[in-house]
């Protein structure tokens, strides 16, 4: 018999936790596969089928359900052999078609940076990427297989592989619970990069191997004896700490191998939670315990859910002895973490665990779990989401990831990027297609922001954005560029009069209409003088073509109202500091306001940029967003060269497939300063 037919053989062997009808599909793939990858072979010259057998091996005994195992088997035919997606769906459906899927979309994607911050954001991100928890681990899966045949490569690629799974799988499989994955990622990823290290630590070990035993078995016999008077029954596992725990305490100790005496650790099993807090004093009046070393897990269960009592004893001869203390069930989840939540519906010897795993709020989860399909999705989300916390990740359309608060819009994506790519934001991107500013970014979305030269923030930025750093930069933006404007009083002025939501909005409408007809492009002469520091009185908001008048203020420049403005009769010495003021005289200039209707598409902005460049006018402005029924609906404002120019620019928009409509709400001349 081949090798490969011999480790099909011993792999049916152990599929006998799943139904007869879920082991033929099962050895179905496995058969598949063999047959897909029948040339290849490892880099160990063994055929390359023992490797995807091997990682579903690895799920099976985390109990995953049949479809993951499939997909194991199969997680790397679309990027080593001829195979489609759509031949993988044909032969095993959509649900094994979007595991691997998942898988191979992970698998391309490959740690730039060094850093510990972008690694653990490349963690977190691998969440956000894959919408279902299963990929994941069947990517650790063959992570862990392809670390244990990592003896096989060179050394450098060895280096590689082996500090890419120290900062990014070892610590997801952390996150993920399960701790005999993470433990042996660690372990390996050690072996590889300081093997003299690692060595010395197993020599250490074995060395001290009998010793060990002895004193190990004093101390389970003392625990039991206790155990047993106070009427429970536990289960005492004694291990040694993984080998890459005892390396970062050499470390962070400075100490060397010979003066670490805790290599030991001792898990103590019951029953209930309220077992868990009677052994823990047991212990305690048996042994001293050594002060700051003990955490309740059991109150306040990490985020990864492992629960459990950790205390550190001054044991037999001195010598201290970590303790863990903690139920079955959560022994279960400790070790296989979230996979332990896949325990296989119909499966064997896990009633007990079962049982006592009811304490557990993510039960309740898993038991809606077992009710339906729509209810397995909500479950997967809800872990995700747990995991995620309140971040979502997002993409430069380079590649560089960005962390960012849920909610954050582009235009806090833009801020983040650059405070320049911030204030000249003219539209934003989402995975290629127009998305308004203020709408919330998704998790994976590559967002890319679209720039222009007079592009300006916008008073409703205020509104769109999320985060600090870009509010302040907006505020910073309009304080400095539009003193025209008195940005607070007139919000406060809108909150406090409590007038209805239409008028709420015609107010900012006003607001905002004055930011594109501001100083910039409208200037105001003040006796024949035309650099003469001026503000706009935020009380009348004078517009150009408002018969004006100007107030000499004390140390804040001349401050132009309407001619009708009823507060002028107010002001104090209104008489002797009134001046005369006139709109700038205009030379051709020309600026147009538009309302544009229009479907939604990718390119309407440049569609119409590019329709206005025809006649060299530039767009100053242009906002969309969406309506109820998913058009585009927005403003453009446009500076055209001559007056003569607004009728073709206006024709040569209104032909345009994706422009519903278009109208023309205002024009001024502005002068050429
Ligand atoms: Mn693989």
């Amino acid at each position: 018999m081949s090798a490969a037919q011999q480790s099909l053989l011993e792999f049916k062997a152990i599929l006998d936790i799943y139904s007869n009808e879920e082991q033929e599909e099962i050895m179905a793939a496995a058969r598949w596969a063999e047959g897909l990858h029948h040339n290849q072979k490892r880099a160990s010259g063994k055929p390359y089928i023992i490797h995807p057998i091997e990682v579903a091996r690895i799920l099976v005994s985390l109990r995953l359900d049949s479809k993951a195992i499939i997909a194991a088997l199969l997680h790397d035919i679309i990027e080593d052999t001829s195979i489609s997606r759509k031949d993988l769906r044909q032969e095993f459906g959509k649900e094994v078609e979007t595991l691997v899927a998942g898988v191979t979309k992970i698998s391309s994607f490959r740690a730039q940076s060094k850093s510990v911050q972008a690694a653990e954001t490349i963690r977190k991100m691998l969440f956000a990427m894959v919408k279902d928890i299963r990929v994941i681990l069947i990517k650790l899966a063959d992570k862990l297989h392809n670390m244990r045949t990592l003896g096989y490569l060179r050394e450098d690629k060895q280096k590689r592989i082996a500090t890419e799974c120290l900062d990014i799988y070892a610590p997801l499989a952390g996150r993920l619970g399960i701790s005999w994955v993470k433990d042996e990622l660690e372990d390996l990823s050690l072996k590889y990069l300081r093997p003299e290290i690692y060595k010395q630590i197993k020599e250490t070990i074995a060395e001290k191997k009998g010793e060990r035993k002895e004193f190990l078995i004093k101390v389970e016999l003392a625990i039991k004896k206790l155990a047993e008077e106070a009427g429970i029954v536990v289960e005492i596992k004694t291990r040694a700490k993984h080998f890459y725990s005892i390396f970062q305490k050499l470390k962070k100790q400075g100490k060397s191998i010979s003066e670490i005496y805790d290599l030991l650790g001792i898990r103590i099993l019951c029953n209930t939670p309220a077992q868990c807090y009677t052994l823990l004093g047991l212990v305690h009046q048996l042994w001293m315990p050594i002060a700051g070393r003990f955490k309740d897990y059991i109150a306040m269960p990490k985020s990864n859910r492992y629960q459990s009592l950790h205390t550190t004893v001054m044991c037999y001869g001195g010598t201290p002895l970590e303790i863990q203390i903690r139920t079955h069930g959560m022994d279960q989840t400790a070790e296989n973490g979230v996979a332990a939540h896949w325990l296989y519906k119909t499966g064997k010897g896990f009633s007990k665990e079962r049982a006592t795993l009811q304490d557990l709020p993510i039960i309740n989860k898993l038991k809606r779990w077992d009710g339906g399909k729509g209810a397995s999705e909500n479950f997967l989300q809800e872990i995700k989401d747990e995991l995620l916390k309140d971040t979502i990740y997002v993409f430069t359309p380079g590649g560089d990831v960005v962390e960012m608060p849920k909610g954050a819009s582009a235009v806090d994506f833009a801020y983040h990027i650059h405070t320049e790519v911030g204030n000249h934001t003219m539209a934003a991107k989402a995975d290629g297609t127009i998305i308004p500013l203020q709408k919330a970014l998704k998790n994976g979305q590559i967002v890319e922001i679209v720039t222009a030269q007079n592009a300006r923030p916008h008073l409703n930025w205020l509104k769109y954005a999320q985060t600090a750093r870009a509010r302040s930069k907006i505020r910073h933006w309009l304080n400095q560029n539009e003193p025209s404007l008195i940005i607070d009083q007139n919000i406060i002025a809108v909150k406090k009069t409590n007038i209805n939501e239409q008028e709420n909005r015609k107010k900012k409408r006003d607001v905002i209409d004055r930011i594109y007809f501001d100083k910039s492009k409208v200037g105001v002469v003040v006796e024949d003088e035309k650099n003469m520091l001026i503000r706009f009185a935020g009380c009348c908001s004078p517009k150009p073509g408002d018969a004006i008048v100007g107030y000499i203020s004390r140390g804040r420049g001349i401050i132009i109202h309407r001619a009708s403005c009823r507060n002028l009769s107010l002001i104090r010495e209104i008489d002797v500091r009134k001046i005369h003021v006139q709109w700038e005289t205009f030379s051709t200039k020309f600026t147009s306001r538009f309302k544009i209707l229009a479907r939604h598409t990718s390119d309407i902005y440049y569609e119409i940029e590019g329709a206005i460049k025809k006649f060299n006018g530039h767009v100053i402005e242009m906002n969309f967003d969406e309506n109820q029924a998913g058009n585009l609906v927005g403003f453009c404002t446009v500076e055209l060269n001559n007056q003569n120019d607004l009728q073709k620019v206006l024709k040569s928009l209104r032909i345009l497939p994706t422009i519903l409509n278009i109208q023309q709400i205002g024009s001024i001349l502005t002068g050429d300063r």
